[in-house]
């Protein structure tokens, strides 16, 4: 009950509060903290500031209810203001706002919407006072809050110098005042509109309004507002040149305004009380009057650049702490994102080594299918398609290099040229299938003579050659001997029934030709020539001696 009559009855409140603290009705814990909250703001609304805080403060510390605990910090910012700690105030203020989101209670709300808006048009933040005007009209509820909201919006807008003197919102914000039995706003509103009137040489409406109210505003105790009447009344007078008045009612402002204070009804109120005096001839008072006259306006104009430096000074502090606070979120956000990089650049590097372990083993896989079938491909081409065996070129190749090493080596070699008998009549008579078989049925018998050093090749049809190195002429023609009785007995039967199988055989040794596989060739041949000529079926040695004259 206390708390909704404490504007409105000031009195009645100010005498519950009195008995409330007399420790007359037993209170909880909680209960008491609203006392506390409730006396300061009492304290606050008597102008006594200094022992309003500190109760304030125990309340925001030690209440453990928090929509109590952000009131008491709205309250405190109001005092602040009145007690000129205007820096503390806005600080203050600016957390409330960032606290506002979190507030639930509408009532809470509203009064911080409030403070903000008086606040602001105290630092002669007029648009911004404005709009928190309008925020807390949104917010509160019923008579008293359309009141305390149109006053709000009326005090900026005054200041701010956008309400014209015919101003409906003055009569619409004086009647909801009314309405809402708060003489402290209503007649707040009736002064501003009233010096609207004065500024525009209308005392007679000025002082009329003012002095209907006068009692009204008297009974609300409230200091500030009944110097401001007074001060407002002495200067109508003046204008109208009613000295007597003017210095009644300068005297009465100066009675009236709060103590200790720099004003700005205190400040006309000297203005104008030097002025009487000098209008008088009192030159003594005048001087008086206007040293106190430039001591109060100067106290007050520095009170205004007060306010508005300490709006500049936090503003400043929060943009600060702002920017402090983005800056080290950044500073988080980056090191984050490096953590982030850090882990993605392992991950990355990670998968490189995979892709790449799993590339080289492709190419591995590759590279060992393409060796493969190389060596295959190389093989293929090294042999004969039907024997299996070197074909000419590789024989050739494989015999020069052997050679070769023989020479360097000073080892003899031996190389024996073999030529099938009469084979055309095989493939004549049986076909070339047989043929074939007959051929490859040779070969097999060679292969069981020589040694894994020989090479042997086919040089043409059915023409081979072998090349034996480390070979004495002796063991050459053991081996020959060897070879044409295996072909004699191993080819004939059931490939070829009725056709004796033979083969005729050349030999040459590099003791004799050299170690040049043509010259060796053409010896060997000269040789075998000689054997088909001497019957076949035989081995011939190439001999110096017995030149051959070829025919063929
Ligand atoms: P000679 O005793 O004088 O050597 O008589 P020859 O019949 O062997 O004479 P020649 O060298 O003129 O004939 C070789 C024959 O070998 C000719 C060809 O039909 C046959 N021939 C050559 N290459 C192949 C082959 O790859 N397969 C078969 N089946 N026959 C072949
Ligand atoms: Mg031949
Ligand atoms: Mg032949």
């Amino acid at each position: 009950m206390a708390d909704s009559i404490k504007t409105s009855n000031h009195a009645k409140f100010a005498a519950l509060i009195k008995r409330l603290n007399d420790g007359t009705m037993k209170l909880s814990q909680e209960q008491q903290f609203y006392l506390r909250y409730l006396s300061a703001y009492q304290l606050g609304y008597t102008g006594e500031y200094e022992a309003a805080i500190p109760l304030l403060d125990e309340v925001i510390s030690q209440s453990s209810e928090p929509t109590l605990r952000f009131r008491a910090n709205v309250t405190a910012v109001n005092i602040l203001v009145f007690g000129r700690h205007y820096e503390e105030a806005f600080k203050r203020l600016s957390q409330l706002l960032d606290q506002l989101p979190s507030i639930t209670d509408k009532d809470a709300r509203a009064q911080s919407l409030g403070v903000a808006s008086f606040l602001y048009s105290e630092a002669g933040q007029y648009d911004l006072a404005v709009d928190y005007a309008n925020r807390f009209l949104e917010e509160s509820h019923g008579i008293a809050g359309d009141c305390k909201g149109k006053y709000l919006k009326i005090e900026a807008s005054y200041r701010s110098s956008k309400l014209q003197a015919d101003d409906e919102s003055y009569q619409d914000g004086i009647n909801a005042c009314v309405k809402a039995n708060e003489p402290v706003f209503s007649n707040l509103i009736r002064f501003y509109a009233a010096n609207v009137d004065v500024r525009h040489d209308r005392q007679v409406a000025a002082i009329k309004l003012l002095k209907e109210n006068y009692e009204d505003a008297q009974r609300t105790r409230y200091p500030l507002l009944i110097s401001e009447f007074d001060a407002l009344l002495a200067q109508a007078y003046w204008q109208q040149g009613d000295i007597a008045r003017t210095h009644k009612f300068a005297l009465a402002a100066i009675d009236s305004s709060v103590k200790n204070e720099y004003t700005e009804p205190l400040s006309t109120a000297f203005h104008l009380l030097y002025l009487v005096a000098q209008k008088q001839g009192d030159m003594e008072a005048a001087l008086a009057y206007h040293e106190r006259y430039m001591a109060a306006d100067k106290g007050y104009l520095n009170d205004i650049s007060a306010k508005a430096l300490a709006y500049q000074t936090v503003k400043q502090q929060v943009l600060a702490k702002k920017l402090q606070i983005e800056t080290l979120s950044k500073q988080n956000q980056i090191l984050t994102l490096q953590q982030d990089l850090g882990k993605k650049a392992e991950e990355t590097s990670r998968l490189y080594i995979v892709v790449l372990l799993m590339v080289l083993a492709f190419i591995a896989f590759w590279a060992y299918r393409i060796k493969r079938s190389q060596l295959r491909f190389m093989k293929l081409a090294r042999r004969d398609g039907l024997t299996g065996i070197f074909n000419r070129q590789h024989f050739v190749s494989e015999a020069e290099l052997q050679l070769q090493y023989c020479r360097k080596s000073s080892r003899d070699a031996c190389l024996v040229l073999v030529d099938l008998d009469h084979f055309k009549i095989v493939n004549d008579t049986h076909g070339h299938a047989v043929g074939d078989r007959v051929l490859r049925r040779a070969v097999e018998a060679c292969q069981a003579h020589l040694r894994s050093t020989d090479i042997f090749g086919r040089l043409g049809g059915e023409e081979f050659g072998i090349l034996l190195p480390e070979c004495t002429l002796a063991q050459v023609v053991a081996r020959t001997e060897q070879i044409r009785i295996a072909i004699a007995t191993a080819a004939t039967g059931e490939d070829a029934p009725g056709i004796p199988i033979s083969a005729s055989f050349g030999v040459s040794m590099t003791g004799q030709s050299g170690y040049d596989l043509r010259q060796l060739l053409i010896h060997a041949d000269d040789a075998l020539y000689r054997a088909k000529r001497e019957g076949r079926n035989r081995v011939s040695v190439w001999d110096i001696s017995q030149p051959t004259l070829r025919t063929v």
